[in-house]
């Protein structure tokens, strides 16, 4: 049974509008910058709230220095 993360009203601000979106993530952690493409999560318009989901995290974690616990090929990103 595959669980799917449905978000149909921002939690932050109560809106409605909050949907769906994809894009490239940049982040920075402890000044090392990193970025997720095409990272799919769900995004406020009203009050800027993203919500990731599952897979978002999975994919943030894989990306991100600050959950770097085992060392991997790191493609580059230019
Ligand atoms: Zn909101």
């Amino acid at each position: 049974m595959e669980r799917t993360l449905v978000i149909k009203v921002c939690s932050t601000c109560g809106c409605e509008k909050i949907k769906k979106v994809r894009r490239n993530r940049l982040g920075k952690f402890q000044g090392q910058s990193y970025s997720v493409p095409s990272l799919e999560y769900h995004e406020c318009p009203e009050c800027g709230e993203k919500v990731y989901g599952r897979e978002a995290m999975r994919r943030i974690e894989e990306e991100s220095p600050a959950f770097s616990r085992s060392r991997k090929q790191k493609h580059a990103v230019a």
